[in-house]
């Protein structure tokens, strides 16, 4: 079987005659010469169409397996058998992609070699982003922006990527940055000129201008070291263009350049805090006035005070602060059957402690007439109700329970 993608990862259709056929359990072909790459070597798979007997098939997978590439197919088309022509055309967005990543990669893995001898323990290619793993205990933001530098400055340059096959001795007086786990005779060297030699089976760009940009998004702490995030060509353009369009999104909400969003953002978020707490001071004083209203609004029987009302334009989080201030507030015991109206509708059932009535039990009896949630203890209990039209009809019976 022939891999024509060695010897030159620009070629995008080519014939084959089809070796072996798999039905179960996906459809699959075996070519005798693909220009198809398997998922391999941190790079994911071609895609693209098998033409049979004039009928167009889509190739959605390509994997290796027992030194067989199996192109995985929509459905084999009727009539293919061991022997049969057939034209294999690749998507080629995609494998440009592919390369921009893969090449992108290595100059990336060279520079932090060469700057700061970080070696790279693997790489991993996604859909949106690519990693490599750095077997460094750390690396500053200044170092990979200096590595990040060096790797743009290698595609500006434009240096030309060659392939080359060499034997395994040969290899080893080459200073490979990287010798492949499994011993093979023969090696599929990239060789990216004068800045990185290293064993690779992928399909990589003609020179590194084709590369585009180098980005690197993010570093992280791994398993084995640093883990660095970028993106190459294609997909730096897109990234670079979803940052924008986001920030500016951000900054015409509040007026701002770009570039002054993070200092805008903590000025937010700074106010919002501060506000957040003149707010809770508000409602606790506006608790404390109400609770003492309702006290002296409501006469005292059987040595208590029974407070009972509903707050349609208020919520739960409001009358549980005023249950509190109602059953604490000094020299006066009481009962407190709140509603709140505002959000989720919502009961709070509040007793001065030593009174003899259990708030649990009554929110349960409650809850079980108009069908919400909630629980609590002898002194105080909360619940959420369906609907805030049904508050003051179930605190009038609950009521009478306590009267
Ligand atoms: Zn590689």
């Amino acid at each position: 079987m022939t891999r024509l993608y060695y010897a030159d990862a620009f070629l995008t259709e080519f014939d084959a005659q089809v070796s072996e056929i798999q039905a179960e359990p996906r459809p699959a072909v075996v070519l005798d010469r693909t220009a198809f790459y398997p998922t391999s070597g941190g790079q994911v798979f071609d895609t693209g169409w098998l033409e049979v007997n004039g009928a167009r098939t889509r190739v959605v997978e390509v994997a290796e397996q027992d030194d067989r590439i199996l192109h995985y197919l929509e459905s084999v088309p009727a009539g293919v058998v061991a022997g049969t022509q057939v034209h294999g055309s690749i998507d080629l967005p995609r494998r440009r992609d592919h390369m921009q990543q893969h090449s992108g990669q290595h100059v990336l893995s060279a520079a932090f070699i060469r700057l700061f001898e970080m070696p790279t323990v693997s790489f991993h290619m996604g859909d949106e982003v690519c990693t490599i793993d750095l077997d460094t205990k750390s690396a500053t933001q200044e170092q990979v922006e200096r590595a990040e530098d060096l790797a743009n400055q290698v595609v500006m340059e434009d240096r030309r990527v060659d392939i080359r096959f060499v034997s395994l001795e040969e290899a080893r007086g080459l200073g490979l940055r990287k010798l492949p786990p499994v011993e093979r005779e023969q090696l599929r060297l990239i060789d990216i000129g004068d800045f990185d030699l290293t064993a690779c089976g992928g399909t990589h760009v003609r020179s590194t201008g084709q590369i585009g940009a180098i980005l690197v998004r993010k570093t992280e702490k791994a398993r084995q070291g640093v883990r660095v995030e970028f993106v190459c060509g294609g997909r730096a353009l897109a990234a670079a263009r979803r940052d924008r369009v986001a920030l500016s999104e951000a900054a015409s909400v509040v007026s701002a350049h770009i570039w002054e969003m993070p200092q805008q953002v903590r000025k937010l978020a700074d106010e919002a805090k501060a506000a957040r707490k003149l707010r809770s001071e508000l409602l606790n004083e506006l608790a404390e006035l109400h609770a003492g209203r309702l006290l002296q609004e409501t006469p005292e029987t059987n040595g208590f005070h029974l407070v009972v009302r509903a707050f349609p334009d208020r919520d739960l989080e409001f009358i549980k602060l005023l249950a509190q201030k109602l059953v604490r507030s000094e020299g006066k015991r009481a009962v407190a059957l709140l509603g709140a109206g505002e959000g989720s509708p919502a009961l709070v059932f509040a007793q001065t402690a030593g009174l003899p009535f259990d708030m649990g039990a009554l929110m349960k009896e409650a809850l079980a007439a108009s069908g919400g949630r909630g629980g609590g203890s002898k002194d105080m209990a909360q619940g959420g109700v369906a609907k805030a039209e049904i508050i003051d009809s179930v605190l009038a019976k609950i009521r009478t329970t306590v009267l």
